[in-house]
């Protein structure tokens, strides 16, 4: 028989740290915590696989299933906590904590349910035994708040605050009462009836007391979050798949709200926004989880050193921070030698930085969660290199740490020094996600998401960002809120995304419509800019620059090199692009598409009039005035670049691309040009096609119009010549683009070859050339082995390669592609993501029919995918010599390739 619930407690476990897919990770580290001694609340763990046929077969089939091994599983609870669930007054009652977690973390994206059990008998008994009325009915109250919610979707109308909160509000308002710790017991037990009542009238029904109602409830609504739209969202941008489902995980409750020696906190084993090796963390005494995670309170620093640079940013004297504001390490010294030990011993254990979330119930610490911590990517750099030269990991295991899109973040601006010295500062917060980000104020996720569509930067402005505002922070360029911590929602989910956030900024008040800063008010569209690192809020735009790239980031770079196979080029049009991405590393540049050469100040003028000429006379005599054009061009990059190949392209896309489509235009080109403006008028018609895409472009150019290709040949390897005579050492590789059978590219050799021949004979001097093609269309793919007859190497365009095979025009796609994502059609988008299994078999076949008749055919790929890490990863094993992608994206694919290596 399946087993579907693993229990643990009392130092005993059923699962391991290992069991990560079928316990999820909270799930397994919890064992793992129990069987090495760390304090952990018993409870058990029911598998991701019952979440799979849950949504297969449904809840009844699926608690049928369960029941034995649940009831079972908390009879081992009862005993390990000596506590009784539906204790009636004989035992302690058992509460549990009822939470979701998948194989890897998904903060805040699925559902909770604390102090379950509670009810009528349940609270008096609580009362009693602990000793704290006041206690037992802020539990129930809690309780019936959050099962109503989750379990049974009480929550706030839209333009309504939450029904639940306006009660206590009113409650506080009325009695005067601070917060909600003031609130007494003899006001507790009447709001209590009062969320009761609400609960039956929203939902039409009774709130449940039977706690096995209650635990059933709670499981189903966990598996029930699993596909709700945030964590579909969430799942599709951090590319989790859909069939791997949560586990549940049903926990003794221990409690935070117990009184003063009693206390809720989460905890990191180093910095995780700058990576230095500090313990840090927060906490709130006489407080539930929730209340840290939800940012509601301003949390207090766990050590000391950590609470003396909180007081020093906020302009906090000593004397106040001791007395208001005391670290966990002054307030509760042995329980924080305590936890010290823990987080040292959690951190040696899984040799990584542990996010890790504990409570203190009346002066004993438990452990209630350890996991891996997110971390931005300067953090995860340092964390990598210090673990390294710490002798914690090896140089592999550093390497394969590496998240490579994350080093992205490296590669981003920070402000400009002088732009910021000028800058006014409005506020100051927490430093919660580092970087810099400028950009127009919007006050909800969704004007984030239109403001971004329309391609403005945005910043959102919250005053305490939840769960549903996830797609509003991913369009956004920074996160800025009123309230919460460190550890709040907005802090952690910022960070795993890598974007700039500063939280809690003092003096700013908030509204759906506006921010005051003193008397100073911005809307929606007034702009603001946001230091992460320092937790600076600027009023306006202010300049940024690109970072330095030495130091710890240049490490991680070495490991890249000292472990690939595949080595790394670019795709760059100027000479600037080529330096730059020189710098990043990159050996080569595996595309120059020539097109984007003829765009730049007046060429585009001898284009038009090469496009114009009405014979092979007229356009030889335009093509004449490029040629000098392009032979500098050509110049500029193969010296940037010397010593590692240049793979440049022929003229590529269909020439409408150079044309004006409006009338003024128009009328300026032929005047420009001296002919009638109805000239202009009957070409632009004349090169208007229905699918411009598969029309007339690519070789099919060359192959009509051979001047254009004689041109293009003769300007690279006269520079190419040029730099020889000065001592250089270029390598140009001269590819046709868009073949789909061999004589295309045949005629095209004929041409390049001669006019090679004839430059280096004018020149006097020889240099050494490749001649290739682009590997683009299926039929080229399937007929490789002819092809390579006359190509020396291969570069697979798979942006046309995906648009060929998937039959999807790369310029209407995004009419239907969100569509088909969101309906699971497709999983990725195949234009982002290299679709392995269909486009990838052509890359595949083409490599292997490719070498079978030239062995040294040399072969990369030039499309998006080439900077994509799955790509990357897909082309190592696909045999390629190379990657080639935007400069920008060189770093992340070095990294990428070293790791498939190593995998
Ligand atoms: C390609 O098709 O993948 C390619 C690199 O060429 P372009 O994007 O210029 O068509
Ligand atoms: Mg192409």
């Amino acid at each position: 028989m399946t087993k579907h619930v693993y229990t643990f407690g009392a130092g005993k476990a059923e699962g391991k740290a290992d069991m990560k897919n079928l316990l999820g990770g909270k799930g397994a580290n919890l064992a793992e915590m129990n069987l090495i001694g760390v304090p952990v609340p018993a409870g058990f763990t029911i598998t991701t696989d019952v979440c799979t046929a849950y949504n297969k077969l449904g809840k009844d089939a699926v608690i049928d299933m369960l029941k034995a091994e649940v009831e079972k599983a908390i009879a081992d609870t009862e005993v390990a906590m000596n506590a009784k669930f539906g204790s009636k007054g004989e035992a302690f009652p058992l509460m549990l904590s009822v939470r979701s977690g998948a194989r890897v973390s998904m903060p805040g994206m699925m559902n909770t349910v604390l102090n379950l059990g509670m009810n009528d008998d349940a609270v008096k008994i609580l009362a009693e035994k602990s000793g704290n009325e006041q206690f037992a009915y802020d539990s129930y109250r809690r309780f019936i708040q959050m099962y109503g919610d989750v379990v049974m979707g009480v929550e706030a109308e839209e333009g309504e605050h939450d029904p639940f909160e306006e009660v206590l509000d009113r409650v506080k308002d009325e009695k005067g009462y601070k917060t909600d710790a003031e609130i007494p017991a003899e006001d507790y037990k009447v709001i209590v009836e009062e969320f009761k009542a609400i609960v039956k009238e929203k939902a039409g029904i009774e709130f449940p007391t039977n706690p096995w109602d209650q635990l059933w409830g709670a499981v189903c609504a966990v598996f029930d979050s699993w596909n709700t739209p945030r964590a579909i969202l969430y799942r599709q941008k951090e590319q989790i798949p859909e069939e791997w489902g949560t586990a549940v995980n049903v926990q003794a409750m221990v409690y935070g709200n117990m009184g003063d020696t009693s206390g809720t906190g989460v905890c990191f084993s180093r910095d995780a926004a700058t990576g230095e090796n500090l313990f840090n963390g927060e906490y709130l005494i006489n407080a539930q989880g929730e209340d840290v995670v939800a940012g509601v309170r301003t949390p207090q620093e766990i050590t000391l050193i950590g609470s003396r640079r909180w007081a020093e940013r906020n302009g906090t004297s000593e004397e106040k921070r001791k007395a208001t504001f005391p670290s966990l390490e002054e307030a509760m010294p042995e329980v924080y030698a305590q936890l010290n030990d823990i987080q040292q011993k959690l951190e040696n254990h899984y040799k990584d930085m542990q996010d890790m979330e504990f409570t203190i119930q009346d002066g004993k610490l438990w452990m209630l969660q350890t996991r891996n911590g997110k971390r931005t990517g300067a953090a995860m750099v340092k964390m990598a290199v210090d673990m390294l030269e710490e002798g914690m990991i090896d140089e592999k295991t550093a390497l394969l740490r590496q998240e490579p899109n994350k080093l992205d973040e490296l590669l981003h601006p920070v402000f400009d020094k002088e732009a910021i010295a000028n800058a006014t500062v409005l506020s100051k917060g927490l430093p919660a996600s580092p970087g810099a980000a400028t950009g127009m104020c919007a006050f909800s996720a969704k004007r984030a998401e239109e403001l971004a569509a329309e391609g403005k930067k945005v910043i959102l402005v919250r005053r305490e960002t939840s769960p549903e505002d996830l797609a509003g922070m991913y369009a956004a360029e920074g996160i800025l809120t009123e309230r919460g911590g460190m550890t709040s929602h907005a802090a952690v989910v910022a960070r795993g995304m890598g974007k700039c956030c500063v939280s809690s900024a003092a003096g700013i008040t908030v509204t759906m419509t506006s921010m005051k800063i003193g008397n100073k008010e911005y809307k929606e569209g007034d702009f603001i800019s946001l230091n992460g690192s320092t937790g600076e809020v600027y009023d306006g735009e202010v300049a940024t620059i690109t970072p330095s790239l030495d130091g710890d980031f240049g490490k991680v770079m070495q490991w890249a090199e000292n472990n690939t196979r595949m080595y790394v080029r670019t795709n760059a049009d100027s000479p600037a692009d080529a330096e730059i991405a020189r710098e990043f590393g990159a050996k080569g540049i595996g595309l120059c598409r020539t097109e984007h050469m003829f765009f730049e100040g007046d060429r585009i003028w001898k284009m038009r009039e090469m496009i114009l000429a009405e014979n092979v006379e007229g356009r030889k005599a335009a093509l004449a005035k490029l040629l000098p054009i392009q032979r500098e061009d050509f110049y500029g990059i193969l010296k940037a670049m010397d010593g590692f190949g240049v793979t440049i392209r022929l003229l590529d896309p269909p020439l409408h691309e150079f044309t004006p489509n409006d009338l003024e235009s128009q009328k300026e080109m032929a005047e420009k040009l001296g002919v009638p403006v109805e000239v202009v008028k009957e070409k632009v018609e004349s090169l208007h096609e229905f699918n411009p895409m598969l029309g007339h472009r690519g070789c099919r150019l060359g192959n009509t119009y051979p001047e254009i290709t004689e041109m293009q040949a003769r300007a690279i390897i006269e520079a190419a010549c040029d730099l020889k005579k000065e001592g250089f050492d270029p390598k140009p590789e001269i590819m046709v683009p868009l073949i789909g059978t061999v004589k295309e590219l045949k005629l095209q050799e004929e041409i390049i070859r001669s006019v090679a021949k004839e430059v280096m004979t004018e020149k006097g001097v020889e240099v050494d050339y490749m001649l290739g093609t682009m590997i683009e269309i299926p039929r080229a793919a399937l007929t490789a082995n002819e092809v390579a007859e006359v190509a020396e190497f291969f570069s697979f365009g798979t942006n046309d390669l995906t648009q060929m095979t998937f039959g999807y025009s790369r310029d209407d796609a995004a009419k239907f592609l969100p569509v088909y994502l969101e309906k699971g059609i497709l999983k990725q988008d195949p234009f982002e993501a290299l679709d392995q299994t269909g486009v990838g078999q052509l890359v595949e076949i083409a490599a292997e029919r490719g070498r079978s008749v030239r062995s040294n055919l040399k072969l990369g790929i030039c499309g998006e995918h080439g900077g994509e890490p799955s790509s990357v990863e897909f082309c190592h094993r696909a045999g390629l010599d190379y990657v080639s992608c935007s400069p920008f994206r060189v770093p992340i694919a070095r990294v990428a390739a070293a790791q498939a290596n190593l995998k």
